[in-house]
Parts: structure tokens; sequence; C-alpha cells
């Protein structure tokens, strides 16, 4: 029996050559895991092997749309469209399909998870996609909000600099207090939930 605090480190709006990398470094030098989820639009044959690094690290990558939209205002044929294009391009580059779907904004409504056959994500974050919030301020929010099951929402969007020095406090922190960094599929495996329909999930245990 493992009973060690799990928590899944997830970036949003990469993947990118740049801060993408910079996120890799932290990830490869501590010897963890982590998700990526990724927007189809980044996605060509440069940044493409930003994914295939992460891959080789052992993390995932998820999908986070093709366009970053506001999708509730999308007929259902655009939100297959905006799911597929990112998914085909994902499966093309590493040879795996993602299985978690992060909405962008976190904007969602019914007729997306009828359309999106895929578990829908949120978690916690830092408000990390503002400039007016230090490095110091990013780390400290997650370290408040962090429990077991919890998904640390945080994003790698190019000239993201300050969550590149909020992880250098914030991985050695959660690993000094016992967490083990998972990926998004294996904090549901790993803590025995089976992610459910019509459901955004936080925090697993939620
Ligand atoms: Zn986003």
């Amino acid at each position: 029996m493992n009973n060690k605090k799990l928590v899944a480190l997830t970036f949003d709006d990469g993947p990118n050559l740049t801060t993408t990398m910079d996120v890799l470094d932290l990830i490869e030098h501590y010897e963890i895991t982590a998700s990526f989820y990724v927007v189809g639009n980044n996605i060509n044959s440069e940044t493409e092997k930003a994914m295939q690094r992460a891959v080789s690290l052992g993390c995932e990558i998820e999908n986070h749309s093709r366009t970053h939209s506001v999708m509730t205002e999308f007929t259902a044929e655009q939100i297959i469209d905006e799911i597929n294009f990112t998914s085909d391009k994902v499966e093309a580059a590493v040879g795996r399909r993602p299985k978690f779907f992060r909405p962008p904004y976190i904007a969602f409504n019914q007729l997306m998870y009828d359309t999106i056959d895929m578990t829908f994500i949120c978690g916690n974050g830092a408000e990390d996609y503002n400039d007016e919030v230090s490095a110091e301020e990013r780390y400290k929010r997650i370290m408040e909000q962090v429990c077991d099951g919890m998904v640390i929402l945080l994003h790698d969007m190019a000239g993201n600099f300050r969550t590149v020095e909020a992880l250098k406090m914030l991985i050695p922190k959660l690993l000094e207090e016992g967490y083990e960094f998972v990926t998004t599929s294996e904090l549901f495996e790993r803590s025995g939930v089976t992610p459910q329909p019509n459901t955004i999930y936080t925090n697993v245990h939620q």
C-alpha cells in the first residue's frame, strides 16, 4: 500500500521551445513527471520536439483545444474540430492520444460534455498568466491550496519565466513535504478513482 500524497503538476498553453523546455529542465533535474495540456495551433514540426522530450521524461500530453477560444459559443461540429485537430497532432507526434481535456478559460457547458469523449480537468492555480503576480506569490498561492489528489494548474506559455522561478521553490518544497508528482492518468489510477462523465476535476477526491 502506497500512502504517499499525490499531486499532478499540469501546464497549459504550450508547446513551445522556450518556457516548455525550461519547465522540462526542472522536471528532468528533480526526476518528476507532469502533464502538458497543449493548444493544437501551437504544434508544428519544431515545437513537437518539446512534446517528445516531455514524453521521454515520463510526462503526458493532454488536450487544451485547437484555437484556445471560449468554446461555450461553439456548435457540436466546431467543438469536435477543436478536439480532434489537437488530439490528431499529439498522437502523430508522440504516439498516444490525449485522454484529458482542459477547457480554455475553464468555460464549459453541457454540449461540450456531451460532445467531448474525454475527462474534463480544472485544477488550482496561482493566476500565473498575470505578469503582476510575482514568482514568490505564485509559489505561496499553490502551497496554500495543495493537498493530496490535487491538480496544480500552471502555464508554460512563452515568456512565463515567473512560473519557472516559482517551480524552483515549489518542486523541492513539495518533495520535502512528502508529495509524489504523477501524471493526470496516474493521479486517477493510483487514487483508485474512475473518472465520471459530466464532471470537471480539480482534485480526484472532490
Ligand atoms: Zn489556456
